[in-house]
């Protein structure tokens, strides 16, 4: 038997005990590593939705996570017992003609574990053991990488995806607004493609510390910041905070002829003032999640060539998961919170 922890409707969250099935040839069964607890994770919690997505069944959240492999099926090649391993929570269908094109995040028939944007659900990653085809999962060898900056892979994919998307940054100033996970993901990401100063601004003072522990030149209190005094400040900015006041913050930053790169979630609905992207000539581009940029994060992290682990906050044991969600929420406390198993 093995404990998974469910969400069945806003503020109601349950342990419960399901037994793994059985393993096809290429399938893997795999003991929980950490998996870190995202801000879907918490919509989920909060409102029983994130966005048009609403839990309709009992979902299991969680995809950001490693594992350890403990049985293979008899045709498993890509991993072996005992060894640590990052799992790619996406599963494009191959043959869309997105997939075919090379932009499988964007597949039509895309299955993402922990996601309630499928009926039945995509069930996530929040349980003690699982099964998962070996094509998602790559091995981590190196004996100092711990299980939760390999767990830390998926959410570097979204930083790495979001500077991908906003092109070459060599030699740009390139300014993050909101530094919560993402937003410190993505200032790495900027470094590692040769940014020449990386700006991060929030309105949490824990979260600007967190920042400059991962990298950013500069950090700024963006509800304190004159806003005139940043006209011209970077070439790209990247709206990780999904607030109206972060984007407007964007908007004023951006050089002319620069780029907007939206990864984080907006309100449905609000006010544009998109005359200033004709007359500055400004792109405005959306990251949805990552593609190959999970394999780029996978090598990042085994290298230490990103060091993730000033953003690991808390490890919990997954019988603890209601203590982790509320302890996640606390923004003045926490960045990462990642489940564990004992
Ligand atoms: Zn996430
Ligand atoms: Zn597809």
């Amino acid at each position: 038997m093995s404990i998974a922890c469910q969400i069945h409707g806003p503020l109601d969250l349950r342990l419960t005990e399901e037994t793994p099935p059985p393993l096809g040839p290429h399938d893997v069964l795999l003991r929980l590593g950490a998996g870190g607890i995202c801000g879907s994770d918490l919509h989920y919690y909060q409102h029983g939705r994130v966005g048009a997505f609403t839990v309709r069944e009992p979902l299991v959240p969680g995809h950001e996570a490693s594992g350890i492999v403990v049985d293979i099926g008899e045709r498993v090649s890509r991993v072996s017992l005992g060894q640590r391993v990052a799992i790619n929570p996406s599963h494009p269908c191959g043959v869309c003609d997105y997939c075919q094109a090379g932009r499988g995040n964007l597949c039509r028939k895309m299955y993402f574990l922990g996601s309630a944007s499928v009926f039945p659900h995509a069930q996530g990653l929040f349980r003690e053991r699982f099964v998962m085809g070996e094509r998602q999962l790559t091995p981590v060898t190196e004996d100092g990488i711990s299980l939760g900056e390999i767990a830390c892979a998926e959410p570097l994919s979204i930083g790495l995806h979001a500077i991908h998307r906003a092109g070459p940054v060599l030699g740009e100033t390139v300014l993050i607004t909101g530094g919560g996970t993402i937003g410190c993901m993505s200032a790495m990401a900027a470094r590692l493609a040769g940014a020449a100063e990386v700006i991060v601004c929030d309105i949490n003072d824990r979260a600007l510390a967190i920042a400059r522990s991962v990298g950013a030149d500069r950090t700024l209190r963006s509800d304190q910041v004159d806003p005139a005094s940043l006209a011209d400040l970077a070439h790209v900015t990247i709206e990780a905070a999904g607030s109206p006041q972060a984007l407007a913050t964007c908007l004023a930053a951006t050089r002319r002829g620069g780029r907007i790169i939206q990864v984080g979630t907006l309100p449905p609905e609000l006010p544009f003032p998109a005359n200033s992207l004709m007359a500055r000539e400004l792109d405005y581009r959306g990251a949805f999640r990552a593609h190959l940029e999970f394999d780029w994060a996978v090598q990042a992290i085994r290298s230490r060539r990103v060091d993730v682990r000033p953003l690991i906050s808390a490890q919990l044991p997954l019988a603890q998961s209601q203590a982790a969600f509320e302890l996640a929420l606390d923004r003045s406390r926490s960045t990462k919170v990642q489940l564990i198993t004992e």
